[in-house]
């Protein structure tokens, strides 16, 4: 078993670098070593103005995702290990870089604020005070309700390059939560909203965020269902203007 493992990390601070380079360190492995854990060493041990995110380390937080030999995850989950000793990490892409591992991740939430990530319950709170669901209708919430909001997808989409103003996969995935939850009145203002110019027809379905979601979401799935929702939509209205 190696004893060090090699670390290839994007640096870049704003104040001081013409551009962005990345710096090769070499580190002391143990078993178990995760990508997280080689850059809080670096961190503390070697060079104390390396910046990037992370909080929980368990993988619920979503704050460390970044690009890790070729594929956006998150840096808690990966194991230096399973990089062959040989890890290369850049920052999530399509967002602004503020220093090294650091994006501005002010679009990303300004696209997910859009789409009114919050039940918007058509009634007031029944005398029980809470909103009851059928174990059937909470059942169509599975997996589509474990977004951590890490933004791997968002890096990982084509379109999101393309157009900074797509709402993105994240946000569109949250639409259609709230799309299937029986106990929201907001559907149709949702469908208008990602039926426009920036919203789902955008979406070219090549799956690239579906494959680096580290909670196994399907945003392209939820893309679709909202297309289809939305069609049906414009059908009703012009039908019933
Ligand atoms: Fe991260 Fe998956 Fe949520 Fe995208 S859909 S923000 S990849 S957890």
């Amino acid at each position: 078993m190696a004893t060090t493992c090699r670390l290839s990390v994007f640096r870049y601070d704003d104040a001081a670098d013409e551009a962005p380079r990345f710096q090769e360190y070499e580190i002391p492995y143990a078993e178990g070593l995760t990508v997280l854990g080689g850059l809080v060493y670096l961190q503390q041990r070697v060079d104390g103005s390396l910046a990037f995110r992370s909080s929980c380390r368990a993988g619920v937080c979503g704050s460390c995702a970044m690009h890790i030999n070729g594929r956006y995850r998150l840096a808690c989950e990966t194991q230096v290990s399973d990089c062959k000793m040989d890890v290369t990490v850049r920052p999530l892409g399509h967002l602004p870089i503020v220093r090294d591992l650091v994006v501005d991740m002010g679009r990303f939430w300004k696209h997910y604020k859009r789409i009114k990530p919050y039940l918007i319950p058509g009634a007031p709170p029944p005398a029980e005070g809470e909103y009851i669901q059928t174990p059937d209708d909470r059942a169509r919430l599975d997996v589509i309700i474990d977004c951590i909001l890490c933004a791997s997808c968002y890096g990982a989409c084509t379109t999101t390059a393309a157009d900074p103003e797509f709402l993105g996969p994240a946000a569109l995935a949250k639409a259609n939560r709230f799309a299937l939850d029986s106990r929201d009145s907001a559907r149709e203002e949702r469908l208008e909203l990602v039926s426009g110019e920036h919203g789902v027809w955008r979406c070219h379905q090549i799956f690239s965020c579906q494959k680096v979601c580290p909670k196994s979401i399907n945003p392209p799935g939820s893309i679709a269902d909202l297309k289809r929702a939305a069609i049906r939509h414009r059908l009703r209205r012009r039908s019933h203007p």
